[in-house]
């Protein structure tokens, strides 16, 4: 029986694992500049948390999720979302006591039911951002800002930023009405789906995937042109706030995010060069989830974005990021006498930082020296019959060439020597 790993999932292997580590410190460095601190929830939450919060009429929710009873019959189902854990999180831990907002980034892996594609796995590994605790426009184009500053400070130039806004509910209620009264002649041509969302979440509408339903939905009324006074004002300020800040953006009245809780602020950063799977990030302003999952009226914004499509974009426009490391030292010893000298102070070495590669399974000098070389190593470290009768080892530089004894004790000299490279 040979095991297999499951459709839709990846190991991240060795080779890749210095570019994760490279992309994540990256975004905890941007997201702490702007006061960003790291919240980390259980990877499975009460799977009512996620019906509450996306709208049971929801794909994520209906078909998506991977949901399970445990042993005492609770139903979990493992997150398909970062936003809701956070809001959950925010609730529980009574967060709006005593500061005005709270701003949180998470990172980790998500998990959707979904057919696999480039780009596109069951388990995902997500990086987001909320703020809670203000619906002031300036917190919108921050959000914003973040994001945008985060690609593009990775290299990425084929993108850009597209904004939105998706009004209140109450704009939403005549905006909802002018959709019924455009699809109302196509009610018949639409999918079973769009027809049940006619009455129950026309908007819904404008975001399903079956061609006859957006090839009737482009000309569908668009919800700029339903904005409230204060929509329109809001959507404005954060306009301004952007070319304050430099953002480059367009607007697209087409974005819908998927779920049920975005209020005003939608946005996305599409990557010209990926295919149809396209968005490397979206976001945007949530008031009514944290009411919706029973805290108080609070608002929030947010955006949440893979890390699989970003390195699609990374590769696509070349974008190198570091590989693995190679060994500073390699240690070669001739003889059981020399490996039970130098060992001791292997230890040490490592234990001081420095990346050290030894490997005893190699017999004569010569195999030796050849690992020593393939693995690209900054300096060999020699130790055999002269150098056990003189308690010492001999560092090469395996580039010059240029090698000098040290003394094993003490042994700081020869530290010293690898660490700043001094020969
Ligand atoms: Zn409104
Ligand atoms: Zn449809």
């Amino acid at each position: 029986m040979q095991y297999s790993i499951p459709r839709g999932t990846y190991d991240i292997l060795p080779e890749d694992s210095p570019k994760w580590h490279r992309v994540i410190a990256e975004f905890r460095k941007l997201v702490e500049a702007y006061g960003y601190a790291e919240i980390v929830t259980p990877i499975f939450e009460q799977a009512a948390l996620f019906e509450r919060s996306s709208g049971e009429s929801s794909d994520v929710v209906k078909k998506e999720m991977y949901r399970f009873t445990d042993r005492k019959g609770r139903e979990f189902a493992l997150r398909p979302e970062g936003t809701a854990p956070v809001a959950r999180s925010y609730i529980e831990n009574r967060m709006d006591i005593g500061s005005s907002y709270t701003k949180l980034y998470y990172l980790g892996p998500m998990f959707r039911y979904d057919r696999p594609q480039a780009g596109r796995y069951r388990q995902f590994y997500q990086y987001g951002v909320e703020f809670i605790g203000s619906n002031n426009p300036y917190y919108d184009a921050e959000i914003i800002a973040i994001l945008w500053n985060y690609l593009t400070g990775l290299g990425l130039k084929k993108l850009h930023l597209e904004l939105n806004s998706v009004g209140c509910s109450v704009c939403a209620k005549e905006y909802d009405k002018a959709l019924r009264d455009y699809f109302q002649p196509y009610l018949n041509q639409l999918c079973p789906d769009c027809q049940e969302r006619f009455e129950r979440k026309p908007r819904r509408i404008l975001d399903c995937k079956v061609k006859e339903c957006g090839d009737i939905a482009k000309k569908a009324p668009i919800q700029l042109d339903y904005l409230d006074e204060p929509c329109r004002e809001h959507f404005s300020e954060v306009q301004h706030y952007l070319d304050l800040m430099k953002i480059p953006f367009i607007i697209n009245p087409r974005i819908v995010r998927g779920l049920d809780y975005y209020t005003n602020t939608a946005f996305e950063v599409i990557y010209e060069g990926i295919g149809a799977q396209n968005a490397l990030a979206g976001g945007g302003r949530y008031n009514g989830l944290l009411n919706q999952i029973g805290g108080k009226n609070i608002p929030a914004v947010g955006f949440a974005g893979g890390f699989e499509r970003l390195f699609l974009s990374l590769n696509e426009e070349k974008i190198t990021l570091p590989g693995p490391p190679f060994p500073e030292v390699f240690i070669i010893t001739i003889g059981r006498e020399a490996q039970e000298l130098i060992i001791p102070y292997l230890n040490i070495i490592r234990v001081k930082g420095i990346y050290a590669e030894y490997e005893p399974d190699r017999a004569s000098l010569k195999a030796q020296l050849k690992a020593a070389n393939n693995s690209k190593a900054y300096y060999a470290l020699l130790i055999g019959e002269e150098e056990i009768k003189q308690k010492s080892a001999l560092l090469k530089n395996l580039e010059s060439g240029e090698q000098k004894l040290y003394s094993l004790e003490p042994i700081s000299d020869l530290i010293k020597t690898i660490q700043n490279k001094e020969l």
